[in-house]
């Protein structure tokens, strides 16, 4: 018999009315069960590890996510698969933040929740965490777990975590995957794209229970302030930064702003350039705009996700290793995270 732990943290799946405020909030599982009976269907067993109190996934903080990695890595041999029931609006973070916790994942960890809660009559809930727990409960002809990495399912696609998005706050289709194929989708049967999947790895699981927060972000806009990057830059201790560059990577060519840049990356400090853009990857020295980044050290971030750069800066960082080697871990694909252009380096 398959047997499959649902990890329930909160999010709008399970939320209900505050009768005072009329605001949503999080409810407990119980609520969950009562309004899908066809759980009572399933040819496996699944138990329910509930978090107390569940949360608005605009909570969750790294400590959350070394809960999760660790909720995992005590109960991996007791269980065939792992469902997350989690907030939409930052399951991205956490998503690809546990791919890096979990080093050779053997089970699939699927994150799902819903746009609409599970009580309401149109609600995409049922439908995202029943075909979750088949998802996680999934074997190839091997016998082997069909999806051994983090995932999430949502809306009929299953996407890897560390390159989902969100990028709808309102349509049920919530998360998207630009720069990597779906996993599977889900029609009238699942179809498994398993040439994208991630190989069953040959190494046992090793958990990772620290991330590093000393991260900031810095969204380039035309007209920006050096000083306002400079301001950025300075804070006390901060170690790496993601920087949302324009198009494939580029940015203002202005003395001063670069200035700021080099003076940053002199004292030590990481800077780690991915795009605005949803789809397409950096390519550093492609256009004269950032030529100057390469030749300074900015790092390449090619095609990742924000969510996947910062939460892999901060799991990078946290790493006791020299600076070379932390910029060495950045630049290859640890996770399935990102992909490189022929010849990039
Ligand atoms: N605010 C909710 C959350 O992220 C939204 C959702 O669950 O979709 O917890």
């Amino acid at each position: 018999m398959t047997n499959i732990l649902i990890i329930y943290t909160g999010g709008t799946i399970g939320m209900i009315n505050d009768p005072k405020t009329g605001a949503l909030k999080p409810f407990n599982f119980s609520h969950i069960t009562s309004n899908v009976p066809e759980l009572k269907r399933l040819n496996y067993n699944f138990s329910v590890h509930s978090f107390n109190p569940t949360i608005d996934s605009s909570n969750v903080t790294p400590e959350i996510w070394i809960e999760l990695a660790v909720i995992i890595e005590d109960n991996y041999q007791k269980y065939d698969g792992f469902v997350i029931l989690h907030g939409s609006d930052t399951m991205a973070y956490s998503a690809s933040a546990l791919s890096f916790a979990l080093e050779n994942l053997s089970k699939p960890v699927v994150f799902t929740g819903a746009q609409l809660p599970i009580g309401e009559l149109r609600t995409d809930a049922k439908e995202n965490l029943l075909t979750a727990l088949e998802i996680a409960a999934a074997k190839n002809e091997n016998g082997l777990p069909m999806v051994p990495e983090v995932c999430i399912y949502f809306d009929y696609m299953l996407y890897r975590g560390n390159r989902s998005t969100k990028f709808d706050s309102e349509k049920f289709q919530a998360f998207t995957s630009t720069n990597y194929h779906s996993l599977a989708e889900a029609g009238i049967r699942l179809k498994y794209n398993e040439k994208y999947i991630l190989p069953y790895p040959e190494k046992p699981l090793k958990v990772y229970k620290y991330f590093d927060t000393a991260v900031g972000s810095i969204k380039l806009f035309p007209g920006m302030d050096p000083r306002f990057v400079s301001g950025m830059l300075n804070t006390p201790g901060l170690r790496a930064v993601v920087m949302e560059a324009f198009g494939s990577g580029n940015a203002s060519t202005n003395p001063e702003f670069l200035n700021v840049l080099r003076e940053a990356i002199n004292k030590g400090i990481i800077i780690l350039d991915i795009s605005q853009c949803l789809g397409g990857t950096v390519e550093l020295g492609h256009y004269e705009t950032s030529d100057e980044l390469s030749s300074m050290g900015v790092l390449n971030g090619y095609d990742m996700t924000f969510e996947a750069a910062i939460t892999k800066l901060m799991f990078v960082l946290a790493q006791n290793k020299p600076i070379d080697e932390l910029k060495k871990m950045l630049s290859i694909s640890l996770r399935g995270e990102l992909t490189k252009l022929n010849g990039q380096a």
